[in-house]
């Protein structure tokens, strides 16, 4: 059971927002750009990304035809998500079992 917390340093940690999937997304722009002059701590339904622990993106114009990044992120290292389920694209699939 895989459980990755919700947190502004795996928040910043996460390399979802730079991710050429999300990249043509107007919601994700949107959200991205409410970020940057937010106060206060944002929620899952304000960051688009760590989709392996918070479950699919919320955002329905992603393109999943792109390559995903999470490989090379640090969390995914960390956790060992690669040997889960599912393996990637958790935008798409889910978050991280
Ligand atoms: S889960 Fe993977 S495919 Fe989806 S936005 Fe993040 S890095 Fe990209
Ligand atoms: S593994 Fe993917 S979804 Fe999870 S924090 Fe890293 S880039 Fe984001």
């Amino acid at each position: 059971m895989v459980d990755i917390e919700f947190n502004i340093e795996n928040v910043q940690k996460c390399l979802c927002p730079g991710c050429p999937v999300q990249a043509q997304s107007s919601c994700v722009k949107e959200k991205l750009d409410k970020l940057k002059s937010m106060s206060g701590s944002p929620g899952p339904d304000d960051v688009p990304g760590l989709y392996c622990s918070t479950g699919k993106a919320k955002c329905k114009d992603l393109n999943p035809k792109e390559m995903c990044k999470c490989g090379k992120c640090e969390i995914f290292t960390k956790h060992n998500l690669s040997q889960g389920k599912p393996a990637g694209y958790f935008c798409a699939n889910g978050k991280a079992q």
